[in-house]
């Protein structure tokens, strides 16, 4: 067991309006609107809202050099990390309800987002960090082309939940080149209790043997100094309370399928709601949801993180990003009301 990681991904801005983007499609992929497993089918374009609540424009909650990912994503100087409003998958326990439920952040053009991308890269950035593009996967795969044209060079990793379609996977061909996907659950019971979406074990895996087949192993460059992901594909296990067997059970899953040519990434950081709200508040829907799973109230332990750690060593992973200091603290909770608008 190697000690690689304290992974950290939660932060966004406020919300202020913009000019909703131009898509060059010849058919809207808004319109009716299949971008992820929920397939809603609703027509965004024309001010329609899904499950995702968002809508046809790009919404952005921040842009930013981020140093908590596993090291060799924030090598260097950081990982340029742009957080999107809004989420296909609506968990319970998320840890950035603001920006998934709440929709926090601002509606922006290709031109801008790919000024993003290019400004994070000027800044010293060591790849751009899409976190949680499902719903808006076109557009900024558009953006990626236009940065790119215009001078962007760095590894694009896509930051999912991991409910993806296998074709939206196949599109960001030449477009991703690091997966940094979430395995939730191996349990359809506990997806459906959490995430309402109970065909998650199954949507996850195909998805993922979509994206080892498109980034393969991994490859590795250096970048002042620190190793650096070129290619391939993480896999993140977050321990929820009460959640070690299902834990235990997605670890063995996707390692007897996948083995060595995934990474793992098993992660404890899990918040407490009150540890959230106290930082950020909370929108009042997913307050009563969580009214509701009073499992979810407590960190998780030490024991049940080593416990988890202890059987990824068992099952032979050689290595893996796992997090020290086991349980979340408040100190773990960005300060939204300090967070900057700059996306
Ligand atoms: S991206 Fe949103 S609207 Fe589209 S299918 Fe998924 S949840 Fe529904």
């Amino acid at each position: 067991m190697a000690n690689l990681s304290t992974a950290r991904h939660s932060l966004l801005g406020p919300s202020v309006p913009s000019k909703p983007l131009e898509l060059g499609h010849f058919m809207n992929p808004y319109e009716r609107c299949e971008l992820c497993p929920r397939e809603c089918k609703v027509d965004r374009a024309h001010g329609e809202r899904g499950v995702c609540n968002a809508p046809a424009e790009v919404m952005v909650a921040r842009a930013a050099l981020h140093e908590w990912e596993e090291p060799p994503i924030s090598a260097g100087a950081g990982s340029g990390t742009i957080f999107f409003s809004h989420c296909s998958l609506r968990c319970a326990y998320c840890q950035n309800a603001p920006i998934a439920h709440g929709g926090v952040g601002r509606a922006v053009s290709l031109e801008e987002l790919a000024g993003m991308m290019l400004r994070l890269q000027n800044e010293g950035a060591a790849n751009i960090n899409l976190v949680t593009p499902t719903h808006y996967a076109p557009s900024i795969r558009e953006a990626v082309r236009l940065a790119r044209t215009r001078g962007l060079g760095l590894p694009i990793v896509w930051n999912t939940s991991g409910y993806e379609t296998p074709s939206a996977i196949e599109e960001n061909h030449g477009i991703a080149d690091v997966y940094l996907t979430d395995f939730k659950y191996a349990d359809p019971e506990r997806a459906s209790r959490y995430s309402a979406a109970p065909d998650y074990p199954e949507v996850a895996l195909r998805a993922l043997r979509t994206m080892v087949e498109a980034a393969g192993n991994a490859c590795f460059d250096n970048i002042r100094g620190d190793e650096r992901m070129k290619r391939g594909v993480v896999v993140r296990i977050l321990l929820l309370p009460d959640g070690l067997a299902d834990a235990k059970e997605s670890v063995r899953r996707v390692y007897s399928e996948f083995g060595t040519d995934v990474v793992f990434s098993l992660m404890s950081q899990y918040t407490p709601p009150e540890l959230v709200i106290r930082a950020n508040g909370m929108p009042d829907d997913q307050k009563k949801r969580l009214e509701r799973l009073p499992e979810l109230t407590r960190a998780v332990t030490r024991d049940e993180y080593e416990e988890l750690l202890d059987f990824a060593d068992e099952l032979g992973i050689e290595n893996y990003f796992w997090q020290e200091g086991g349980a979340a603290t408040e100190s773990f909770i960005p300060d939204f009301s300090q967070a900057v608008n700059r996306p």
